[in-house]
């Protein structure tokens, strides 16, 4: 566990308590061969009218997930204090050396941010960035939606995600975040590994954590723009913070939100060899335990048959591999079957 006494290096302008309207960066120092006192400058915004909640919005946490960054840097042009009762932060790249570089990792010390989590104050920059979040930012918010998509590799049917969490009173606010957010699915997990995650440094602070998978494929459609734009503005209405009523997906005249869940091992399909994948159905088809997903081919010794991969439980194609060419071990499918609340 990083230290929350110790002090950080990045520096800002920002004061995240003052009324008005503040738009700046968090400074973080980065000595290179081509800028010797260099920094990395992470954007970050501060709209507030003084009493009342605080929500927290960040994007990008991994590199190559777009609909973070497009949406919150709407929400920072537009907001302005004399809507909001409280307070609302705003990170839309919140591993900007990544989403320089179009990828997941940060290319500068190749860590994941959401395993960067709780952090360092004297780390690498990555981890510098997720301690002055845990130390300084997240001690103000009461709730906290990171936005992620798939990535390159990944493509989801948009859904807000949350952890099964063992307090109730936390698990029912939670629930109520994730069915205002109005994605068209609401995916519950029960994280394997959860250490170093920004979600879990949210929910261990008893506050209410959304985040999200918003298609992927590394690009952004008008479709996960839109549910991204709705969902942060939602989450304000939710929680006061906007003078609004949620626009609920019964109001837009869509189907209620779909709640699902992959608790099986089997419900996750990884290529058993490597080899040029060719699908046989796609995101969002329903398929039943043993129907085949798709086929690896083995495109330099054509007389060796594909490899055939079966789905393992039945349910709704929630989430498959993007890439053609894959490796043993990589996803495939992830099967989503309903989530039935307790
Ligand atoms: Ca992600």
């Amino acid at each position: 566990m990083g230290n929350s006494a110790e002090k950080s290096k990045i520096s800002t302008s920002l004061d995240f308590r003052a009324v008005g309207k503040q738009v700046g960066h968090l400074v973080v120092p980065h000595s290179t061969n081509t800028s010797a006192w260099g920094a990395i400058e992470i954007p970050v915004a501060v709209i507030s009218r003084g009493e009342g909640p605080t929500a927290f919005f960040t994007g990008a946490n991994h590199g190559d997930e777009y609909e973070g960054p497009i949406a919150l840097s709407k929400l920072i042009r537009s907001l302005e204090p004399e809507q909001v009762h409280g307070t609302v932060i705003i990170m839309p790249a919140l591993n900007l050396p990544a989403f320089r570089a179009t990828r997941r990792l940060s290319p500068i010390d190749g860590m994941n941010m959401n395993r960067a989590f709780p952090g360092k104050g004297d780390g690498s920059v990555t981890s510098m960035i997720a301690h002055f979040v845990s130390t300084r930012i997240l001690p103000l918010a009461d709730v906290v939606v990171d936005i992620h998509a798939g990535g390159k590799t990944l493509d989801f049917l948009p859904c807000a995600v949350i952890h099964e969490l063992d307090d109730d009173n936390q698990m029912s606010k939670t629930l109520a975040a994730q069915e205002a957010f109005g994605a068209p699915f609401g995916l519950v997990l029960r994280e394997l590994d959860a250490a170093g995650m920004l979600d879990t440094t949210v929910e261990e602070m008893g506050k209410v954590f959304l985040s999200t998978e918003l298609g992927g494929g590394g690009t952004a459609t008008p479709e996960t723009v839109a549910i991204a734009e709705i969902g942060v503005r939602n989450i304000l209405a939710h929680f006061g913070i906007l003078d609004e009523k949620p626009l609920s997906r019964e109001d837009r005249g869509m189907a209620p939100m779909r709640l699902v869940h992959s608790p099986h091992e089997q419900c996750f399909t990884s290529a058993r060899d490597n080899g040029l994948f060719e699908p046989f159905r796609g995101l969002g088809d329903e398929v039943e335990k043993g129907d085949p997903l798709g086929q690896i081919h083995f495109i330099e010794t054509p007389e060796r048959d594909p490899l055939i991969h079966h789905a393992g439980r039945s349910g709704v194609i929630l989430c498959k591999g993007v890439p053609g060419l894959v490796g043993k071990g990589d996803c495939l499918v992830v099967v989503g079957e309903d989530y039935k609340d307790k």
